[in-house]
């Protein structure tokens, strides 16, 4: 399907504008840039650089300036203008977008063809959880602008010597590699404190395969880190948590130094689209933007999941089909995409994963040496070198 023609009038250099630099983002503008030279690109993105954030739990072990790429450098790269904004994105919003082929920042108004959304799913972690944010709570967008052996280091400098427990809370893939990294980053450091992870639900990894969970819980219990299922986290304050039990309602507290809150994506906003990417809003077809990543939903076969992999296919989707719809022949390709495996790596020496089928469990040195070639192709394509086939 990638190979269904791309008809690029000669005559019109078309602008597209791509908002959110992310990984559905910058797999789009390597794309557009692929196919074609003569493509006017803007991105706008809050950030000084795309952050390879399948990474960051790596961050215990490695500078966080390893994962970050700068915009600047990928404006020179693939020939783009990128503009530091958010904008607010609702259903009336992209209506309004759709209609005027123009987007209206602070400081100037930005005119395009085509619009693709990107910009991801991420939430706040602490939405939905009761009381004041406390200041021995990290999120994820903490690990975002720092590296989490900067952040312990700093936070375990403030404690006094007396041992006690850091909690990590979210049982999802985020939070059980940063739980992991964070036993190796405590025990290279000769630090006494355990640790426990909590979850609401009844295993970790609930949208994966048993095999995932029941790895994992075996792994847990070798380095002594416990876990309380079927239990929600309501507040971190002084040195409690306070948890609610989700069967029984009752609440209770535990000694607890710092959380680490990974509760997940946003799963509500969600931008609608057709089979090719193009939104779908206020009852219409909005034929000029189109969305990709985590926070679009393609109605198809392909894969919806809030993966990289997805979110790069999407990503590339969209932009030949923008290049397409640019052309005389509107055919567009439907999104068919779907993932061939997930890895979650348990720290350094070991992962667990599926490939190819979902019930084909994969542990330790092979399963890491398939996600180390599997992010070598992502590097690749931010170098300019594409090596996916679709
Ligand atoms: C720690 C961690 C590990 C992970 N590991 C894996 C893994 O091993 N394999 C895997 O497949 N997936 C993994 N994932 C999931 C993967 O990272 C996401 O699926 C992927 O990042 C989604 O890409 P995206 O482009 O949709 O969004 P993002 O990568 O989140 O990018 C969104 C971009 O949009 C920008 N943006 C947001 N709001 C606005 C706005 N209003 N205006 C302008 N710009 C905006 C942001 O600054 C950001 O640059 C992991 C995620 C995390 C957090």
């Amino acid at each position: 399907m990638a190979l269904l023609p791309l008809y690029i009038l000669k005559s019109t250099r078309p602008k597209i504008v791509i908002i959110g630099g992310g990984y559905a983002g910058l797999a789009a503008l390597t794309t557009l840039r692929r196919y074609s030279a003569d493509v006017e690109i803007t991105l706008i993105d809050p950030g000084t650089h795309h952050l390879k954030i399948t990474h960051l739990h790596e961050t215990f072990r490695y500078p966080l300036s390893d994962l970050q790429v700068s915009y600047t450098l990928l404006e020179q790269r693939f020939d783009c203008r990128h503009i530091r904004s958010a904008l607010t994105i609702d259903e009336a919003a992209l209506c309004q977008w759709q209609e005027r082929g123009c987007l209206q920042l602070k400081e100037e108004a930005v005119p395009f063809d085509y619009l693709l959304v990107a910009t991801g799913a991420r939430q706040n972690c602490l939405d939905g959880v009761s009381g004041d944010v406390a200041e021995n709570v990290l999120v994820l967008e903490d690990f975002c602008t720092a590296a989490g052996s900067d952040l312990l280091d700093t936070f375990l400098e403030k404690q006094d010597s007396a041992a006690s427990c850091i909690s990590v809370i979210g049982g999802g893939a985020t939070g059980i590699q940063f739980l992991f990294e964070l036993a190796g980053f405590l025990h290279r450091r000769r630090v006494s404190h355990s640790l426990r992870l909590i979850d609401d639900k009844a295993r970790v990894l609930q949208q994966f395969p048993p095999g995932f969970a029941s790895y994992i819980e075996k792994r847990m219990l070798e380095l002594d880190i416990e876990f309380f299922p079927g239990v929600y986290f309501l507040e971190q304050r002084n040195n409690q948590i306070l948890l609610e039990e989700q069967a029984s309602r009752r609440q209770f507290e535990l000694p607890s130094m710092l959380s680490l809150v990974f509760t997940g994506n946003r799963q509500n906003n969600l931008i609608e689209t057709n089979l090719f990417g193009q939104v779908k809003a206020g009852g219409k077809l909005l034929e000029n933007v189109f969305a990709a990543g985590d926070g679009s939903v393609y109605p198809s076969l392909g894969s919806n999941s809030m993966t990289a992999q997805s979110a790069v296919r999407k990503g590339k989707l969209a932009a030949r089909n923008m290049l397409r719809y640019s052309g005389l022949l509107k055919v567009l390709e439907p999104y068919l995409h779907r993932d061939l495996g997930y890895v979650v790596s348990l720290g350094p020496e070991d992962a667990v994963g599926w490939l190819v089928l979902e019930n084909n469990v994969v542990t330790g040195v092979p399963v890491m040496v398939i996600k180390e070639a599997v992010e070598t192709r992502y590097d690749l394509l931010l170098s300019g070198v594409d090596t996916y086939l679709v």
